[in-house]
């Protein structure tokens, strides 16, 4: 890699990936519509734009860009994409952009292009229980995803790769299974399940509630941005170009991240639910084809990452 660009660098994975190959000694541009939330951009250059405008791409892949992290989207946390209401933004805004990246990458000769695709991308039909093994790569096939933004991460997945049978694009794609750390997004509604509930008890006192979702025995596995970044380095330095997991696959119930979140901050919480869809019932990462091409697998512990997580939106909320 000699000059990277990293669609949606303002984001709060793309942010991280930024500082991490800049202290490795890469020459970075970020390109997002907006700039981080939390920590200043350490990119070389960080250009503002929409990535759903042609023009905009190809000027982002001006002067000798070979390498390209692919991690814009229109995303959220679970009301975001899962109410409906955004279907049809989720759909257009990040087609366009996954389209317009395609073509520019191989127009620009790049020689590797990253792509950032979603757990979200799995039938649900393999995730209507609590009790789960996780899921294999190879269960996105029948689709039958359970949100749009899935079926948007599952056709970028296809067009990427026609794009690498078709045009010989080298491509990596990862689906990313719940990535949380310092850094990502506290409140707005686009917040994920560990910022939320770390940002609930952050804020409450002793006696006061913090409320989930469903009844909180949905399971999921959350993955800390570190091994995130570290899975991501390692695919790209793999020659494997299908989808592969990148996940925890230490699956709790949101029940169970909440107890941890609340022992955490030290103080006397409840817990209360609200009546809401919920999402599928279980998911998590079955990380046998990664061990198995990589040799590695996320192995870190939750409740070591929600500690770091909840130290920092405590100090951020809290200032
Ligand atoms: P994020 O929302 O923090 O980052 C996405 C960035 O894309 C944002 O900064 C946003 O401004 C930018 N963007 C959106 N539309 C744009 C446009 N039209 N032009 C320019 N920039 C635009 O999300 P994230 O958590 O950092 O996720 C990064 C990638 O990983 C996304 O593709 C996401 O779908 C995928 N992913 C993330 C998770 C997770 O748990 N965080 C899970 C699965 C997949």
């Amino acid at each position: 890699m000699n000059k990277v660009l990293i669609a949606g660098g303002g984001g709060f994975i793309g942010n991280h990936l930024v500082k991490y190959l800049k202290e490795m000694g890469t020459w970075v541009r970020a390109a997002d519509l907006k700039k981080p939330e939390f920590s200043k951009s350490i990119a070389d250059e960080f250009l503002i734009g929409d990535l759903r405008d042609p023009n905009f791409v190809s000027k982002c892949f001006d002067s000798g860009i070979d390498t390209v992290f692919q991690m814009a989207a229109d995303m959220g946390g679970f009301l975001f994409i899962f109410s409906g209401q955004n279907d049809a933004d989720i759909a257009h805004n990040s087609a366009l952009i996954n389209l317009n990246i395609a073509k520019q990458s191989v127009n620009s000769k790049i020689k590797k292009l990253f792509f950032s695709s979603s757990a979200c991308a799995y039938s649900q039909d393999f995730q209507t229980s609590t009790d789960h093994h996780g899921l294999k790569e190879s269960q996105a096939i029948p689709a039958n995803p359970d949100s749009v933004y899935g079926w948007e991460k599952l056709f970028s997945e296809f067009m990427y790769d026609s794009f690498r049978r078709n045009y010989g694009l080298n491509i990596r794609i990862a689906r990313f299974h719940n990535i949380f750390g310092i850094n990502g997004t506290i409140d707005g509604g686009r917040q994920k399940a560990p910022a939320d509930i770390c940002r609930q008890a952050a804020m409450a006192k002793d006696g006061d509630s913090i409320f989930l979702v469903g009844d909180g025995e949905q399971t999921r596995s959350f993955l800390y941005i570190d091994e995130c970044v570290e899975g991501i380095m390692r695919l790209m330095d793999s020659d494997y170009f299908k989808p592969v997991n990148i996940g925890s696959d230490e699956m709790v119930s949101i029940n169970q991240l909440a107890r941890m979140v609340i022992e955490i901050s030290g103080k006397n919480l409840k817990i209360e639910y609200m009546d809401s869809f919920q999402g599928v019932r279980g998911r998590s990462s079955d990380n046998t084809l990664i061990y198995s091409h990589l040799g590695w697998k996320p192995t870190k512990k939750l409740y070591d990452g929600l500690i770091k997580t909840y130290n920092w939106i405590n100090q951020t909320i809290n200032k």
